[in-house]
């Protein structure tokens, strides 16, 4: 363990896309923590605290040292008054009483069960935690109709609460990849979202997928989506058809997550190879995203996350490089222009930022 000597402090750029932040971390319990809050803020509705336990959270990420005393606080960006109270509290005592007090509160453990099945998200969850249902046996005597995403959520609730595994990604890469290969020869489709980070496991699966001929990808999604149910591997599916062009005139937010490519939100049936005793297969949270080649980079930046590593990127582009930054393009606002690239390293350099590499960006 590296002990700092009392005063000494570090450079720490304020955006989270200015830094290196690797998957290993030495302040596990710190960020842990920090959160926590933000999962509860989160589940509260309240925005803007979320994101500012999440900035205070990823400055404690990429620090190279493990934090020992809050002297060495001072002059880190992002640490507001109460992210830095809950530090203080686990380096005096172990743990900090917020923390504990709000993992063990029944709201918590509520809202986190309902928001984990698939379709169900904090407003949803809110009102039905209102209603006194605190549990799946409650919702299910509820007589609350679900829509078909809440259904198949319920119905594979302990599949898709379970990590997916790198291998398992991989196994279902080779199924997606062939069959993407046999409705359009010469498509290319890459790993993103948190295993392009590096990450060992995952909630969920994104694939990307375009083709060198711009335009040859149009229509692909729901060819894929065929072939793949007749197969019998689709527990679920929702496809939606790219609707870009329709709102070119407004372009979208910059803050906004939604891109509007061509995708489906899906679950994955994957058989497992060391049979179980009750079934030999399970559910897996998968989404394919296709993207025109002309964009590809902007989708492969977009798609590789962190969440909040990308917030911070759109937001260094708006404010610092009066850019807007989404999954489809750069525009520059004061040249009024867009600002073609091919990779992401160009994109980086336009937002005249260092490249980071993915695996660095765990913000
Ligand atoms: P995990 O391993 O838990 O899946 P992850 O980083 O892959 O973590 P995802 O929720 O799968 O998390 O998201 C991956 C990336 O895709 C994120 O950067 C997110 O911004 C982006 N993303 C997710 N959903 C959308 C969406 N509907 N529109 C645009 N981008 C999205
Ligand atoms: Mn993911
Ligand atoms: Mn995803």
């Amino acid at each position: 363990q590296v002990v700092l000597p009392d005063k000494e402090q570090f450079l720490m750029p304020s955006y989270a896309c200015q830094r290196l932040t690797p998957l290993e971390s030495h302040n596990n319990k710190f960020t842990e923590a920090l959160s926590l809050l933000a999962e509860n803020a989160e589940l509260n509705n309240e925005e803007g605290r979320a994101v500012a336990f999440r900035r205070a959270a990823a400055v404690l990420k990429a620090l190279p040292v493990m934090v020992t005393s809050a002297t060495q606080l001072r002059g880190l960006p992002c640490l507001g008054e109460h992210s830095q109270r809950v530090i203080k509290d686990i380096i005096e005592n172990g743990v900090s009483n917020e923390v504990e007090s709000t993992m063990h509160s029944e709201r918590f453990k509520a809202l986190k069960l309902l928001t984990g099945i698939f379709g169900v998200g904090a407003k949803t969850a809110d009102r039905w935690f209102k209603e006194g249902i605190q549990s799946l046996t409650q919702l299910v005597h509820s007589g609350h109709e679900l829509n078909p995403a809440q259904q198949a959520g319920l119905e594979h609730y302990h599949d898709l609460n379970q990590p997916v595994t790198k291998a398992e990604a991989e196994a279902i890469g080779d199924i997606v990849r062939r069959v993407v290969l046999d409705v359009l020869p010469g498509s290319e489709m890459t790993l993103t979202g948190g295993f392009r980070r590096g990450k060992m496991t995952g909630h969920d699966v994104d694939f990307l997928i375009t083709h060198p001929d711009e335009g040859k990808e149009t229509g692909l999604i729901s060819k894929v989506v065929s072939l793949l149910t007749a197969q019998g591997l689709l527990l679920y599916q929702k496809t939606t058809r790219n609707s870009y062009m329709e709102n070119k005139g407004r372009l979208a937010q910059p803050s906004s997550t939604m891109d509007r490519f061509e995708r489906c939100f899906c679950i994955f049936k994957l058989e497992i190879k060391e049979m179980r005793p009750d079934k030999d297969w399970r559910a897996v949270r998968v989404d394919l995203v296709v993207a025109p080649i002309s964009q590809y980079a902007f989708a492969v930046l977009g798609w590789t996350g962190s969440k909040l590593f990308e917030r911070e990127l759109r937001r260094w582009a708006s404010q610092v490089k009066s850019m807007s930054l989404s999954s489809h393009a750069l525009f520059d606002i004061k040249q009024c222009k867009y600002l073609r690239t091919t990779s992401e390293e160009e994109i980086f350099s336009h937002l005249g930022l260092e490249f980071i590499p993915p695996t660095e960006r765990n913000a």
